[in-house]
């Protein structure tokens, strides 16, 4: 008889969420993982009454009621708008692309005006179908002074790459409204956890079936782990799992330097996109402004937290961030998951087992339609 019906491995959401599901069918879990806490990637910490978002800015956002009901039943939200800032070389500019921005970059008044502003600038570039990269199809899409000012040196440096050499496909469309809204995500429900991301994973693992083990790495130690559950579910890297014998998935990485700061306010918004090439990183948080005037007023606190991130090149041994979900890419992702198939006892899951960009309300549906077909 082995001690738990279940081994985790990840104590982000989806382990999280599937641990849940598991122990209300009477199930034993443990949960490891690797990292001295829970909650992966989405992992907050309180300092000084201001919660950290220590991997980097995440507001929940979603249509799916079903998935909204749940996260409530652990944390109550707030009702955060994610309105990023777009900083080109001292210039602002609201994001999304909406008429805050047209009216700022050309001075246009009328949603008229501004589409004629991006029909003649499209014209005007004359690129011919289908474009031959990312650069061509973001110009066809906004035009040349949208690309140039809010798109060519972000993309650059989240890529690594020019964007002459990255693939048209990574951009498809590119969102402008010609309304005054700079509601980023545009989903029906939207928020912050008022106490914050760690506090919501670990409600969700609070329960007597679970038991949790951190500083844990399962390649590691997996001869002895192995004996512990009848069935493990894995949300680290599917490539590593396999030791790399297919060949290394691509990944992008990044960094954080985390400040603190003795003053009150530093940006005057929660997030600021950097969009010229020269400045090294991509984005600075100001953390506190995600609980501006929600239960704690962040205006009267005479500190705060800055986080600049900065997007890397991933190697071996390097905290993997986003997939590279290019066509090669996914190939070799398809090698792993049909040798995965055939090991009926290890489910691969979350955005590291599956190799899929997942936002957190994608990654916990996805839990909670595995733990169904698992249980049902
Ligand atoms: P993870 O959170 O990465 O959890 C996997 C866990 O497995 C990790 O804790 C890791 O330490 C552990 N692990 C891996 N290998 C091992 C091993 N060998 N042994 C033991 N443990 C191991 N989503 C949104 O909805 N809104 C946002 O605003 C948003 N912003 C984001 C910003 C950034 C910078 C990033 C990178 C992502 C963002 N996301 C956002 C997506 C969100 O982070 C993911 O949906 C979520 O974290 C995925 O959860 P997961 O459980 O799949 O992975």
């Amino acid at each position: 008889m082995n001690k738990y019906d279940y081994l985790i491995v990840g104590a982000g959401l989806y382990g999280a969420v599937f641990a849940r599901e598991a122990c209300k069918r009477g199930k034993k879990i443990l949960v490891i993982d690797k990292r001295p806490h829970t909650a992966g990637n989405i992992y907050t910490q309180n300092i000084d009454n201001i919660i950290v978002h220590k991997y980097g800015a995440h507001i929940f956002h979603t249509d799916n009621k079903r998935v909204w009901d749940y996260v409530n039943n652990f944390a109550e939200f707030n009702n955060f708008i994610n309105s990023p800032v777009a900083n080109y070389k001292g210039e602002l500019y609201a994001l999304p692309f909406n008429m805050h921005t047209f009216n700022k970059i050309w001075g246009v008044i009328t949603p008229q005006e501004a589409e004629a502003k991006i029909k003649s600038q499209v014209k005007a570039a004359g690129i011919i179908n289908p474009p031959k990269n990312l650069e061509e199809q973001a110009i066809s899409l906004v035009g040349l002074d949208i690309y140039n000012k809010l798109i060519k040196g972000y993309t650059q440096k989240q890529w690594g790459r020019e964007c002459k050499d990255l693939p048209a496909e990574i951009i498809k469309r590119i969102p402008v409204r010609f309304i005054f809204n700079n509601n980023y995500f545009n989903s029906r429900y939207q928020g912050v956890p008022v106490k914050g991301y760690a506090d919501l994973v670990n409600k969700i693992l609070d329960n007597k079936n679970i038991e949790i083990k951190l500083n844990l790495n399962y390649l590691e130690h997996k001869g002895e782990l192995n004996n512990l559950a009848e069935k493990i579910i894995y949300t680290g890297q599917i490539d590593e799992f396999y030791d790399y014998k297919f060949g290394a998935l691509e990944y992008r990485s990044l960094r954080f330097e985390h400040e603190n700061l003795n003053i009150n306010n530093f940006q005057g918004c929660a997030v600021m996109n950097y969009t010229d090439s020269e400045t090294p990183y991509t984005r600075i948080i100001e953390h506190k402004w995600f609980n501006f005037g929600k239960g704690f007023d962040g205006e009267i606190l005479d500190k705060t937290i800055i986080s600049r991130e900065y997007s890397l090149k991933w190697q071996k041994g390097g905290e993997a961030y986003y997939p590279v979900n290019d066509a090669k890419n996914n190939n070799l992702y398809n090698l792993y998951k049909n040798l995965a198939e055939q090991n009926k006892n290890i489910i691969f899951g979350g955005r590291l087992g599956e190799y899929k960009y997942y936002d957190m309300d994608a990654v916990i549906n996805a839990a909670l339609e595995r733990a169904e077909l698992e249980f049902n």
